[in-house]
């Protein structure tokens, strides 16, 4: 059975990672930043947020995805603070524009939302 997120992940490699400044280019290296990758392991809450807000809505979007994928990501402390966010090093929340895009010029195809 194919993959329902593929397309969503081909977007985005496209528009996200091949920009992406933590993306390492370096084939010898042991870090696989693809597995850290916050945007692919939250892939599948992305789609639903934009699914569920619809195109031209980024604030609504940012405000759903915040409040579904921060509490599970780990990245806060016990205060709700996330100090990677403070710090700007967080790839989800970096690109969550162009993610955006990304997902709504998928659902904009033939089969969109
Ligand atoms: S902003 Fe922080 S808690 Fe939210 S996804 Fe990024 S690292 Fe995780």
């Amino acid at each position: 059975m194919d993959d329902p997120l593929q397309r969503y992940r081909e977007a985005i490699a496209k528009q996200v990672h091949a920009i992406c400044w933590d993306r390492n280019l370096n084939p010898e290296s042991t870090v696989d930043t693809e597995a850290a990758c916050r945007i692919e392991r939250f892939l599948p809450h992305l789609v639903e947020a934009a699914k569920m807000v619809g195109p031209n809505k980024f604030a609504e979007f940012e405000a759903v995805v915040v409040e579904a994928v921060c509490p599970s990501c780990g990245g806060r402390d016990a205060h709700g603070v996330c100090q990677t966010r403070e710090a700007a090093e967080c790839c989800l929340y970096r690109y969550l524009p162009l993610a955006y895009e990304a997902i709504c010029g998928v659902e904009s195809g033939p089969a969109g939302l």
